[in-house]
Order: C-alpha cells, then sequence, then structure tokens
C-alpha cells in the first residue's frame, strides 16, 4: 500500500516535496488555498544548493536563467545621494553566481513535474488529530465553507511564513516568528528606468530605505522597494502606495521616481513584514514543516527559494532511504538540513545591512566596502564579457 501525505502549500517547498516524496514512493495530495495556481512573480537568485536541487527534483531543463549577458560597460549600477550613478556590485554577483529567475519560473518548472499529482484548489486544513498510525485532517473548503475529514500517513506543512500547519500543530506565530523590523514591496516593472540598458540593475541603498531594480535577460525588471520601521502594525494601514510614496520622500531620484510611478500601474504587488521564522524542531510525531514555514530565512538571506528546493527533495531521500520508519527519516533529514538552514539564517543580518542599510554609519561602510570588493576583484576577463548567461539551469547554452 502507497503511504499518502498531505502537502499544503503549492509553492516551491510544497511542490519539492510533493515531487520527492512521489519519488520515495509516497502518494501526495497538495491543497492550496488560493483558488488557482498562481503566477509570476518576484526577481529570484538561485544559488548553487538550489540548482542542484532543481537538477535532484528533475526540473533543471524546464527552468532557464534570465541572466543578462555580461556587459563590457557594467550591468549594476549604484546610484548615490547625489544621484551620480557608478558600476556597482550586484545580486548576481554574490559568490555562487546565483542564476536569475521568477519565482513563478521556478513554480512553473515545479508544476510540469507534478503532472498526476491530485491538487485541491480552495481547500486549507482546519484541524489536524494524531492517533497511532494516522493523522486525520479536517480540511475546510474556502468558497463552500463545506468541511471534511480525511486520513493521511503525514502532513507536510508548506504554507509559507505564517503556516496554518504551524499554528495548528506547534502553537501561535509568535513562538517562530521574529520581527525583523522592516517592510518590503515586491513587484514587476512594465518598462526599464529611463535612460538604463534593458537588463540593468539598479541600486540606491541609503540609511533604513533602499530601491532595487533587478534586470533580466528576457523580462521586463522586477522592482523592490525595503524600509526598515520598528512600527511594523502601523505599516498596514492605509493606502500601500501612499505609504511607499511618504516613506521615499525626500530621495528626490528619477529611479525611484520611476519606480514609485510604477507601482500604481503594476497589476499586482508584494507588500508584507520581514521577519525570520526559528524553530527548534520541523517535526513533530506525523506533521513536517518545510520552506518558509519551518525555517523562513527572509529575502535578505536570498536563500529561501534555494532552501524551500533542497528541503523537498532532501525529505524524499530521507523518506527513500528509511522506507518503514517515519521518525527516522524526519529526524535524520533534519540532521542533514539544519547546519545549511542555521547558516544561512545567521547571514541574513549582514546581509540586511547590504540590502538596506542600518544608518548613515552603515550606509557609509558598505559603500566603502562593496567598493573594495570591486575594486579586488577588478575586471572580468575579456573572454567572460558578453558571454552567454541565459541558460537552462541544466547547463544547456540556449
Ligand atoms: C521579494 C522577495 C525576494 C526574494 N528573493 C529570493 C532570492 O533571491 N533567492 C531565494 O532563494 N529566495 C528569495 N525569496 C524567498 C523565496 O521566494 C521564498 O523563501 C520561497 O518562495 C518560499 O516558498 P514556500 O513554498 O516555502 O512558501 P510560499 O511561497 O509562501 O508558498 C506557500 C503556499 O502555501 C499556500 N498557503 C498558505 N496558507 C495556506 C493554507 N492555510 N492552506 C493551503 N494553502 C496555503 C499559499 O497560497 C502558497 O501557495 C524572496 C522572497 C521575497 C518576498
Amino acid at each position: 500500500m502507497r503511504k499518502r501525505a498531505l502537502v499544503v502549500g503549492l509553492g516551491i517547498a510544497g511542490m519539492s516535496a510533493a515531487i520527492g516524496l512521489r519519488r520515495a514512493g509516497w502518494t501526495p495530495v497538495i491543497v492550496e488555498r488560493a483558488p488557482k495556481r498562481r503566477t509570476g512573480g518576484y526577481f529570484v537568485g538561485l544559488f548553487p544548493e538550489g540548482r542542484q536541487a532543481a537538477v535532484d527534483l528533475g526540473i533543471a531543463d524546464h527552468l532557464h536563467a534570465r541572466n543578462p549577458q555580461r556587459a563590457a560597460r557594467a550591468n549594476s549600477w549604484s546610484v548615490d545621494r547625489r544621484g551620480r550613478r557608478r558600476p556597482a556590485l550586484g545580486f548576481l554577483d554574490q559568490p555562487g553566481e546565483p542564476a536569475a529567475v521568477l519565482r513563478g519560473d521556478i513554480e512553473a518548472a515545479l508544476w510540469q513535474n507534478i503532472t498526476g499529482v491530485e491538487v485541491r484548489f480552495g481547500t486549507t486544513p482546519v484541524a489536524i488529530t494524531e492517533g497511532p498510525a494516522e493523522v486525520q485532517v479536517l480540511l475546510g473548503t474556502t468558497g463552500t465553507g463545506a468541511q471534511y475529514r480525511e486520513s493521511f500517513d503525514m502532513v507536510v506543512g508548506a504554507d509559507g511564513m505564517r503556516s496554518s500547519v504551524r499554528r495548528i500543530v506547534f502553537g501561535p506565530d509568535e513562538d517562530y516568528l521574529t520581527t525583523w523590523n522592516a517592510m518590503i514591496c515586491a513587484f514587476q516593472l512594465k518598462q526599464q528606468v529611463p535612460s538604463y540598458e534593458a537588463s540593468d540593475s539598479i541600486i540606491i541603498a541609503h540609511a533604513k530605505r533602499a530601491v532595487w531594480v533587478f534586470g533580466l535577460a528576457d523580462h521586463s525588471p522586477t522592482a523592490l522597494l525595503t524600509y526598515r520601521t520598528t512600527d511594523i502594525q502601523e505599516q498596514f494601514s492605509g493606502s500601500r502606495v501612499q505609504r511607499l510614496r511618504s516613506v521615499f520622500s525626500g530621495m528626490d531620484d528619477p529611479v525611484a521616481r520611476h519606480v514609485l510611478d510604477s507601482l500604481e500601474e503594476a497589476p499586482d504587488h508584494l507588500f508584507d513584514s520581514v521577519h525570520q521564522v526559528r524553530m527548534p524542531r520541523w517535526s513533530n510525531g506525523r506533521a513536517v514543516l518545510v520552506g518558509d514555514a519551518a525555517w523562513c530565512m527572509n529575502l535578505y538571506s536570498g536563500m529561501g527559494a534555494t532552501s524551500s528546493l533542497r528541503g523537498g527533495a532532501a525529505l524524499g531521500a530521507a523518506l527513500l532511504e528509511h522506507p518503514d520508519d517515519l521518525t527516522a527519516a524526519l529526524a535524520a533529514w533534519e540532521t542533514g538540513l539544519r547546519p545549511f538552514i542555521t547558516k544561512h539564517q545567521r547571514t541574513a543580518r549582514l546581509k540586511q545591512q547590504m540590502f538596506v542599510p542600518s544608518s548613515r554609519r552603515a550606509e557609509a561602510l558598505r559603500s566603502v566596502l562593496l567598493g573594495l570588493v570591486r575594486r579586488i576583484r577588478g575586471r572580468r576577463p575579456a573572454t567572460e564579457a558578453g558571454g552567454p548567461r541565459t541558460r537552462a539551469l541544466s547547463g544547456t547554452p540556449r
């Protein structure tokens, strides 16, 4: 008899886990609160561990990187307080040479690989009760309000930073969510900032507020506005556009103006507070959390998608290795993954300073540091300039 698992959430972690489970001989059933699969999304940098997980999950060939061609001039620019632009180290210049994708690209590639897996939209868990040999889940249908019970051998909570599975099985959000006193707003730009090349990236990182434009090879750029604030609750009141205009007022720069104007025209955007999820254990009996639900590192780490892919793939591998012992499988999975997650949760604090410095001093230090690194690295060898950077993750040039 194939064991059945309820996977809650149709994001990167949920679909990765479903593929991993299926490979381990399980039958996953995915429930997703939204009425349909989301598409699009913001810029995501995929690091080597994420690319390897994509290969392990068999999705690498469906997922192509959108890294801009390396230009002889520069791909990334920083704009200083006087509006002067300078070549800069961008997100994609980090060690590991992240692949530039949209969140939706990863989800689309995973989606192609979960053909045959049952997916129930508009469905969410209401109660989870563990018995000796199974876990009973009360499921609610968001459209009709109908509820029904169903038994599974395991529940996988892959339902994001504000996970319902975590709340039901492990306790309230306050026990696990740490607040970072910062906000983000991410969306796609219809058009690049005037006077920049279509695939340029632009960074304005002032103390407590920053504007990032991520240039892509074959897609309009995406934008990220991020700022620090101690009053998180207040940020969710009133109009978001007005709020952001007021936070970024005084940053009198054409780039900031273009991004703020574009926000008003954007069909959708993500506006949220920044947190990290810290949990002493990711599983409890027959329930396990994966991805942001378990360890949300937050966007500053740049490792959320990478770790969601890796977490889902590793879960499948652990279940395959311990087919008759769920406790041993979950323990082995967590032991193997924990050091990687802890490391990146820690470095996220430093990376936050790179995204949005905490003070004028930190802003100056950031600028000096990155300038120094850029000088040490020097100009790239001529052979690299202009070389192909858009390719399938499996390595096949497109
Ligand atoms: C602006 C921004 C930039 C980022 N940049 C990067 C980057 O450069 N590199 C990187 O690796 N990561 C990045 N990340 C992080 C990365 O996108 C996330 O860590 C990753 O997408 C998390 O995936 P997930 O599946 O765990 O959660 P989610 O993407 O949150 O998916 C959860 C899913 O569960 C569903 N759901 C929620 N509640 C329920 C419920 N009660 N019942 C049923 N379904 C439910 C949701 O609708 C959703 O489909 C970034 C994040 C942001 C916001």
